[in-house]
């Protein structure tokens, strides 16, 4: 059961994310001790402007950490066969625990063909079929690579002291790169989950229900305060930007700190929650500084554990 608190808990994702980016700097000094550093691979093809910025960011992180790695880019014209061999060749590469195919990938590549060339041991984003089917069938948190947002929306609520087990968890969202694989973790975390797309009859019904509301669809301010039960813990997944005054106005009324920061960018980022919504939570994932630090965190421990794994 949840309660109402008079003034709900910012889930501090930037501070979580420090404290996992530390385990596992220890963890790669211990890796290195025992012999080996542990490697990724970044594939980063074409020049799409965003995924630069992601791609950059993780080589970084990995440099932070004492994490080998290197970066492939591959121009936009490359086939799904050119591509295929470039994921033969790291996939045979003893020192390259990690494979990272950035997404989107130009619309003539075979996305899914190649995302199932990765060797899965390699997984570290946990796309292919081989850990969906491991996470499904509740193994051993040990021995799956699980895709990165969700491993973070678990670790937040966790390392948060937010209670899992016997709670009513509403997923909002079924893409298999977060809704479906967090619903499948707080399963097996012992949670009962309701999990909703866009066809879902009574959405704010549902929502009301939930002890943990996780928002993941895409749409701006979507979960407004009357989706909300009073105390509920919100997890927003959503990076939505907004380009116009009028959004700004009606996300954010009276932040003189965001109104300055659209007026410098053009944009600001808002989550699929309303931040009104949040006053009605006992705690709540921000936008940003909530889930989107964690993934890079992830990250970086999925590559040394798909390292310590591949070793025995
Ligand atoms: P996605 O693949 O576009 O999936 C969106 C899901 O939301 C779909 O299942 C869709 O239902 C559902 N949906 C859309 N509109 C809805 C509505 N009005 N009511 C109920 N359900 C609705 O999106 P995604 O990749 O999961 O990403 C979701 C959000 O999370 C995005 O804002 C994305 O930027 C963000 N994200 C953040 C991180 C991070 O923090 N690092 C990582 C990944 C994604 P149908 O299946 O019926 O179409």
């Amino acid at each position: 059961m949840t309660s109402v608190a008079t003034q709900p808990r910012v889930l501090d994702g930037v501070a979580i994310a420090a404290e996992i980016k530390a385990e596992v700097a220890h963890q790669v000094a211990s890796a290195r001790s025992a012999g080996y550093t542990p490697g990724l691979a970044v594939v980063l093809v074409g020049e799409v402007p965003a995924s630069q910025i992601y791609v950059r960011s993780k080589v970084k992180t990995c440099a932070e950490l004492g994490i080998y790695s290197e970066m492939h880019t591959p121009a936009a014209t490359a086939t799904t066969e050119e591509l295929l061999e470039l994921v033969a060749a790291l996939n045979a590469r003893e020192e390259i625990d990690g494979i990272l195919i950035q997404l989107p990938l130009p619309p003539h590549v075979d996305t899914a063909r190649l995302l199932e060339a990765v060797d899965p041991r390699k997984d570290v984003d946990g796309f292919h079929p081989v850990n969906a089917g491991r996470l499904l069938s509740g193994f051993p948190a040990e021995q799956v690579l699980a895709p990165c947002t969700p491993a973070g929306i678990l670790e937040v609520l966790r390392r948060s002291g937010i209670a899992i087990a016997g709670e009513r968890a509403v997923v909002l969202g079924r893409s298999n790169i977060v809704g479906k694989p967090v619903a499948a973790m707080l399963i097996n975390d012992s949670a009962t989950v309701t999990v909703c797309h866009s066809k879902t009859r009574g959405l704010a019904e549902l929502t009301r229900e939930a002890d943990i509301l996780v928002a993941a669809i895409g749409r701006p301010g979507f979960v407004t305060a009357e989706m909300v039960r009073p105390g509920a813990t919100i997890i927003d997944v959503g990076i939505n930007r907004i380009t116009t005054l009028e959004e700004v106005q009606r996300f954010f009324p009276g932040d003189a700190e965001r109104l300055a920061g659209f007026e410098k960018r053009g944009s600001t980022i808002v989550g699929d929650v309303d931040p009104a919504a949040f006053a009605v939570s006992g705690a709540y994932t921000p936008v940003p500084g909530g889930v989107g630090a964690l993934t890079i965190a992830m990250l970086m421990s999925n590559t040394v554990k798909a390292a310590r794994m591949r070793r025995g």
